[in-house]
């Protein structure tokens, strides 16, 4: 057998971790967009710290009308920039820092110069204490500050790591308390983007605890809508404070790229197990992001250690994985969707052949507080399909919490979320394993022939063969009515 056909056959019919990629000047075209739908993007960012409202606007309907044309459902996560703080200007685009030279960041004066760097955060001098670390430019610069002077509103740094800093690069301040709000006067006005849009997800960057979700929360209800929440987790404290964060938040992001520098990066791979482990117990969706593919920003194949670090998402259960700048500025965009689904179903093949999706959601028992029926009902959903070896489970959902629930256990077989509302389609799109399936309410009620239907038009099974179809489950306790029935189609 060719090695082609070997894959084919080996290969599952759907993919179960989801791929989100980020859009950008290599990538936003129609024709661009349809590649990526292609190549089995399930998601699309937007980085709103990036490009302008028009620019945003009119990608955001290119994404709708090129999935609606392809009969996919495809979500739109706008992801607010948050109080990313940076430098500011200077008089020649960028200055030379080198070791042990004293450096001054001022949060009066407007241009920087050599020795002097403009920090765009104008509180900064009232955040930072002596012998606390600043970084530059993703870590790859560093300072320590040597005073405070609150009277000119400067901070005196040595340099412990130099190079070359270029204006508006980013700073970490991994030693600090920042007072600055995670929901900042740009997020307010991008948020008013998001909601007029009618955008799937928001992700909220920065966060601290659960106050900041919460109070973006409010602003969304206060606009009377409704649009899930990912808090973005790349601060320490968040990491502290994250079962907190779950129970408020729709899902989270592993946002390796600032987690990584404002804790040491060698925490972060048991940090990513641990977050993917509680997110999954409180039933949320995880994303694993930033550098999976990095080098094909310029490179036509990636490391075999970035290979190695989208296997490891794979399997240890996360949601999706997520791409940035490898298809919103590299040059081979679709290149790298293509690669990371050939890797991603490489694992799950031979997930598949073992009948495992991942280890069983031991009780962390520090949180505590789920449902149990819910838990039981999923357990015992995810055992059938590895006993029976079911090719599909039927989830009828109105709002998607029994497919979310469900998906949380990761069970073996594909579940196919039935829904008749489009936009639940679309945000079922980001949840591991679930197949979003939209159809017409009234088709919904007669169970039998709705299983009958999908598994004819999915070519699940042959006739005689058996899928259990499961449904009911509903987030006011009162109205949860689990139902579990095996049909033969
Ligand atoms: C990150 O820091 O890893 C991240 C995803 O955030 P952003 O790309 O918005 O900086």
């Amino acid at each position: 057998m060719k090695n082609k056909d070997l894959h084919k056959k080996l290969s599952l019919k759907w993919r179960r971790t989801k791929i989100i990629a980020t859009l950008g000047p290599s990538s936003n075209t129609e024709a661009d967009i349809e590649k990526l739908i292609q190549m089995g993007v399930d998601v699309f960012r937007l980085n709103m710290s990036h490009g302008d409202h028009e620019q945003h606007e009119a990608v955001f309907k290119l994404v709708r009308k090129v999935s609606n044309k392809q009969n996919k459902h495809v979500g739109i996560l706008m992801d607010l920039c948050g109080p990313k703080l940076r430098v500011g200007k200077f008089k020649d685009a960028s200055i030379a820092l080198k070791a042990n030279q004293k450096v001054i960041i001022s949060c009066a004066k407007k241009v920087g110069d050599d020795g002097l760097i403009i920090s765009q955060y104008k509180n900064l001098y009232k955040d930072v204490k002596k012998d606390e670390r600043i970084f530059l430019d993703d870590g790859n610069l560093e300072l320590k500050v040597v005073s405070v002077k609150n009277d000119k509103k400067e901070v005196v740094c040595k340099v412990v790591y130099g190079g070359v800093l270029k204006e508006n690069k980013g700073m970490n301040f991994p030693d600090s308390k920042i007072s600055i709000s995670s929901f900042t006067a740009k997020d307010k006005r991008d948020m008013g983007l998001a909601i007029k849009l009618g955008a799937d997800f928001v992700a909220l960057s920065f966060v601290r605890g659960p106050k900041d979700v919460q109070a973006l929360k409010n602003h969304i209800k206060k606009a009377s809508a409704n649009i899930p929440i990912i808090a973005k987790i790349e601060k320490p404290e968040a990491v502290a404070s994250i079962d907190e964060i779950l129970k408020v938040s729709y899902g989270i992001m592993i946002a390796r790229g600032d987690l990584g520098i404002e804790l040491p990066a060698e925490r972060v791979p048991l940090i990513q197990r641990e977050l993917v482990d509680r997110a999954r117990y409180l039933h949320r969706p995880v994303i694993v992001a930033t550098q999976m593919m990095e080098s094909m920003i310029t490179n036509s194949r990636p490391t075999r250690a970035e290979v190695g670090d989208v296997a490891n998402a794979a399997l240890s259960s996360a949601d999706a994985v997520m791409l940035s700048a490898e298809t919103a500025s590299g040059k081979y965009p679709v290149k790298a969707v293509q690669t990371m689904d050939c890797v991603l179903r490489e694992m799950e093949n031979y997930q598949w052949e073992r009948n495992n999706f991942g280890e069983a959601i031991v009780d962390i028992n520090k949180i505590g507080d789920m449902p149990s029926e819910r838990k039981a009902i999923a357990h015992a959903v995810g055992a059938l399909a590895q006993d029976l070896k079911l090719q599909g489970i039927i989830v009828p959902t109105r709002s998607g919490t029994t497919a979310k629930v469900l998906s949380a256990n990761r069970p073996s077989s594909p579940l196919l979320g039935v829904c008749s509302d489009e936009l639940i389609c679309r945000r079922m799109s980001l949840h591991w394993g679930v197949v979003p399936f939209n159809i017409e309410e009234k088709t919904t009620h007669d169970w039998n022939k709705l299983c009958k239907k999908i598994s004819d038009q999915c070519q699940l099974t042959q006739t005689g063969h058996t899928v259990l179809l499961v449904s009911g489950f509903n987030d006011d306790p009162a109205l949860s009515q689990p139902v579990m029935k095996i049909i033969r189609v």
